[in-house]
């Protein structure tokens, strides 16, 4: 039997890469909207990637009282002073296109020389349990922020992400396999699999 475990997100980057990640457990993903047949949002109001993981997770934990599982992640560049950081979807405006925000960051970088734009991205995934409460873990990429967008794959900032490792390719040029296999969120996801784990034992007993 397939266990449920409800994403608190609808975004469709997010849910493709976390079912590829997590293929081979027992379990199947669903956004929290089609968990619901309506609508979920959470208000990210946490100052951390970890506070609004935390939020997202127990929030939706709550409402379908199945196993929830919520990603906050977002880019931090040295630059900036680790901006965009928990606001990178809402870089450029509150309800900001990827397109908006990535022009937003080249133009906030315009004077800043390729060697001296050092960037990472983070995520932090949190593990709401109806009965075992939340757990949290993180992983992180680093890498620098190129002067003009590359390659179609992938969302957000992966046309201006140039991951250390890949001869300078952005992550939007590289296959999802590529990108999974040294990602914020597959490092995380990395370290959230052993606690899921124990979770599906506990219940398959
Ligand atoms: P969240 O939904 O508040 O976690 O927003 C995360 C934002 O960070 C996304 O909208 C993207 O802009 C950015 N982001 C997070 N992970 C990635 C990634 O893997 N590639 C590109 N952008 C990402």
């Amino acid at each position: 039997m397939l266990r449920t475990i409800v994403l608190a997100s609808q975004n469709e980057g997010k849910l493709s890469e976390l079912r590829t990640l997590l293929r081979d457990l027992p379990v199947r993903v669903v956004g929290v909207a089609e968990a619901l047949g309506r609508p979920f949002a959470v208000e990210e109001t946490g100052e951390t990637f970890e506070e609004n993981a935390i939020l997202k997770a127990k929030a939706v934990c709550a409402a379908t009282g199945e196993l929830a599982l919520a990603d906050d992640s977002g880019l931090e560049v040295r630059a900036l002073g680790n901006r965009p950081g928990v606001r990178s979807a809402r870089f450029a405006h509150d309800h900001a296109t990827d397109a908006e925000n990535n022009a937003a960051l080249l133009r906030e970088l315009a004077s800043v020389p390729v060697h001296a734009r050092a960037a990472r991205f983070r995520c932090v995934l949190a593990l709401a349990d109806p009965k075992r409460g939340v757990r949290t873990v993180e992983g992180t990429c680093v890498g620098v922020i190129a002067e003009a967008p590359r390659g179609t794959h992938g969302f957000g900032y992966d046309p201006l992400f140039v991951p250390e490792g890949f001869g300078g390719r952005t992550f939007a040029e590289l296959s999802s396999a590529e990108k999974n296999a040294v990602s914020h969120r597959s490092r995380a996801m990395a370290a959230l699999r052993p606690v899921l784990e124990a979770v599906l034992e506990d219940e398959a007993r």
